[in-house]
């Protein structure tokens, strides 16, 4: 049967609705019959933008009172859908995702396709997950009673309004959760950062282990600043320490699609290809010609990262 009806978990963040979500209401919204939205705290507040992004109707759970949203927002959801089930549940993977869809797989007794990367509407929906490492595609399908719960990789499809009127909002009651409920948020911290998001930025600038030590990821971040971009990272350089692992660009970190990726002493193993291959224009620095990065590289340097990325400054320094 085709998707009729699709539910997207919606996050609220410290400035609106988080863009996971928004590319997942547009991805829900292609697929075509109806989408609803399902949010919390100041989500509600956010109606005009989910509305633009295909919802008529957001279910909002409200003021969680400093709980964590796993235990309430699962709860809340698994009531709705006592009452009407959807054909899909697409969340964001993120760690309240993550956990939200966990929760509500195990209260609905219905399985979770995570990792997802693609969706088509088959009289069913079909999922693309990009496994060992991205090299290979698999498309999986829930065989059994639904909903299905997808939870689904960032920047798989692209949020793009729909035209759509502000959603209407309707309150999501959550029910006892008894002793689970009990977990509270005592303080959080939002990390500190000047420039744009990493996983929004439309210039990438990231360093891998052929930077040498720590010291020298001062020079990725002097050119991201310089090209009011944002600084990444390979893992290897996260591993060691260097640099926190919010930087972290590939299967186990962030996926980027930014207009511009430049990447200086980054190999190009798979693991890390998988998170930025969607970069319009990739831009890779390597001292050795035969290394990965520079198969799906669109311009490539093969030289000495500590004489190209100085110069580069000083060229951005004295335009
Ligand atoms: C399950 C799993 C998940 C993983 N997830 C991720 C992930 O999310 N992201 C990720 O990045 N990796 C991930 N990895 C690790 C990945 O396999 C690689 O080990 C890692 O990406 C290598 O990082 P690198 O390119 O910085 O280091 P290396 O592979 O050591 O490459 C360093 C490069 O720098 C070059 N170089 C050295 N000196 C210079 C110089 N002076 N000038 C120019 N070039 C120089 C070298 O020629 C080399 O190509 C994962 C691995 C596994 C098993």
């Amino acid at each position: 049967m085709p998707v009729s009806t699709i539910w997207v978990l919606a996050e609220p963040t410290a400035s609106g609705i988080n863009s996971t979500s928004l590319e997942l209401l547009s991805a829900a919204h292609a697929l075509g019959g109806s989408v609803e939205a399902i949010t919390w705290g100041t989500g509600s507040q956010h109606a005009g933008t989910l509305g633009a992004h295909g919802a008529t109707r957001v279910h909002d759970v409200g003021d969680l009172a400093g709980s964590l949203p796993g235990v309430p927002v699962a709860a809340a959801i698994a009531q709705l859908v006592a009452a009407g089930a959807p054909d899909a549940i697409l969340i964001p993977t993120s760690y309240d995702g993550r956990d939200i869809a966990g929760r509500l797989s195990a209260k609905l007794d219905v399985p979770v396709l995570t990792n997802v990367v693609g969706l088509r509407d088959e009289g069913g929906l079909v999922t693309s997950h990009a496994v060992f490492g991205g090299s290979l595609d698999v498309a999986a399908k829930f065989t059994g009673q639904g909903p299905g719960i997808y939870v689904v990789r960032a920047k798989s499809f692209v949020a793009e309004p729909t035209g759509g009127s502000t959603a209407e909002v309707v309150a999501l009651a959550v029910p006892d959760t008894g002793a689970t409920g009990l977990a509270t948020i005592t303080s959080s911290h939002v990390e500190e950062r000047t420039g744009p998001a990493l996983d929004e930025a439309a210039i990438v600038v990231s360093g891998g282990r052929g930077l040498g030590d720590a010291s020298a990821y001062s020079m990725i971040e002097e050119l991201a600043k310089l090209l009011n971009g944002a600084a990444g990272a390979s893992r290897a350089i996260v591993d060691a320490g260097w640099v926190p692992y919010s930087h972290q660009v590939g299967q186990t970190g962030k996926t980027v699609k930014p207009s511009v990726y430049l990447a200086f002493g980054i190999s190009g193993a798979t693991q890390h290809l998988v998170g930025m291959k969607g970069s319009k224009t990739i831009v890779a620095v390597n001292k050795d010609q035969d290394a990965p990065i520079f198969s799906i590289a669109d311009l490539g340097i093969v030289g000495d990262l500590h004489k190209v990325l100085p110069a580069l400054i000083d060229a951005l320094k004295n335009r």
